[in-house]
């Protein structure tokens, strides 16, 4: 079989391994899917097609940790209210009259959206998992997919246990294939009841796959599992065995040190989400007592419904600066931890660590590639890495990626899709949220 061979020459190199290593004009040769080889200065022997980055920043590929990826359907709809109004008023009625293809189209449109912000990995939890599995796969990223399990309000068909199962199988064992990673997402502990719970403990250990699901986002989901249960949200979940899963959890703001404990021990994963806690006014997320429990936490842009853009390197500014004035310590979170949070350690918070979130021989080709020419990355000061983490972290937005590779393949080049029709993705998607929100009375 033919194996496609590409050299990069000329770019500068984050790896965000675990030795910092870095390149300040290197190269990066990928076969196939992955990457082979990479170094500092030219290329002894570039291989296959060539392409001249000069100027730009090769990093690993931004992996986002939570999503719902379907919502840009509902962005700018829903502003301004408090989490359960929020839900209760207008996302639930919306999402009652939602159809396959308009989720079909709305994932298209998110992915769209992740791919020109440089996100070449997402963790979604939604419903109609097989339309977002469809779009996923049309846009060529690299989908860590949840079928989402809802025990009450009652349960529809498209919610319950079973049809979540027949989604984990049907793409369980297809991940080198279709770039998804099938997973269950009971949806949170005041929406699923211990039994549910239990269930899904057991399929996702039947399958081997991650269980990825909200928790302690709210004061009020904590007085509100204590009053049915007598314990925290996370203590219910343990008490189900449904932590002794991998698990991926989205939001984690109220947590006591017992529940800390509880994550240490367990190896949960945590998805940190800024501007989804600030707009609606959740808390702050314990970023430093989750890492002084060893927490792997990593960034996530929540739905599109309550950030409400996907752009991941702008939240990752606003994310730090939010934990510096909750410490009130500008030296806490550096600009170094807080790349590793957007690459290697959101790898580490979804169990992916091991094949992408840095560049090393042998994993998987994943990169995103910023022009350091954008007037906001200026000067560069060649030779200096803090200076790099720094531009990242706190300067870099969306707008600058110029290039995306996901398993080997350049999705976007210049800033063109090259597998998605952009035209037909905006028309398609803004006709299905447009006929959405009139059949929920919102237009
Ligand atoms: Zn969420």
């Amino acid at each position: 079989m033919h194996t496609a061979v590409k050299t990069l020459l000329n770019c500068t190199i984050l790896t965000m391994d675990a030795n910092d290593t870095w390149y300040p004009r290197g190269y990066l040769i990928v076969e196939g899917n992955r990457i082979a080889k990479l170094g500092e200065g030219s290329c002894p022997s570039p291989r296959g097609d060539i392409y001249d980055l000069e100027g730009k920043l090769v990093m690993p590929g931004l992996v986002n940790t939570h999503t719902h990826t379907p919502s840009p359907l509902f962005r700018g709809m829903a502003d301004d209210l408090k989490l359960m109004d929020w839900l209760q008023t207008l996302i639930w009625p919306a999402e009652k009259h939602l159809t396959a293809e308009a989720v079909y189209w709305g994932t298209s449109l998110a992915c769209l959206e992740f791919l020109e912000n440089g996100i070449t990995t997402f963790a979604d939890q939604y419903f109609f998992a097989d339309a977002v599995a469809e779009a996923v796969k049309s846009s060529g990223l690299r989908g860590v997919l949840a079928a989402t399990v809802f025990s009450h309000p009652s349960p529809e068909t498209d919610r319950t246990l079973e049809a979540a199962a027949d989604f984990v199988s049907s793409y369980r064992g297809r991940e080198e294939e279709t770039r998804i990673y099938p997973c269950f997402g009971p949806h949170a502990p005041y929406s699923c009841d211990a039994s549910t719970l239990r269930e899904v403990a057991k399929l996702a250990e039947h399958y081997g796959v991650l269980v990825h699901i909200h928790i302690s986002e709210t004061k009020e989901e904590n007085e509100k599992i204590r009053a049915a249960t007598g314990l925290s949200p996370t203590r219910f979940l343990e008490s189900t065995g449904l932590l002794d899963r991998q698990v991926l959890a989205a939001h984690c703001i109220h947590l006591d040190d017992q529940d800390l404990g509880i994550f240490r021990e367990k190896g949960v994963g945590v998805s940190y989400n800024p501007v989804s806690n600030l707009k609606l006014v959740s808390g702050v997320m314990p970023l430093k007592r989750l890492w002084e429990h060893q927490v792997p936490v990593g960034l996530g842009t929540d739905g599109a419904q309550s950030n409400n853009s996907l752009d991941l390197l702008r939240d990752l500014k606003t994310g730090v600066l939010l934990q510096k004035q909750h410490e009130e310590d500008p030296t806490f979170c550096t600009a170094r931890e807080a790349v590793r949070m957007l690459t290697i350690e959101g790898a580490r918070a979804l169990g992916m660590a091991d094949q992408i979130g840095s560049l090393e021989p042998g994993k998987l080709a994943d990169l995103t590639v910023l022009d350091l020419t954008g007037s906001n990355l200026q000067p560069v000061h060649q030779g200096l890495l803090s200076n790099l983490y720094s531009h990242v972290t706190y300067s870099a937005m969306g707008a600058n990626v110029a290039h995306v590779m996901v398993d080997g393949e350049f999705l976007l080049y210049n800033r063109i899709p090259l597998r998605v029709n952009r035209n037909e993705v905006l028309q398609k998607s803004a006709h299905m949220a447009t006929k959405l929100m009139q059949k929920a009375g919102l237009l």
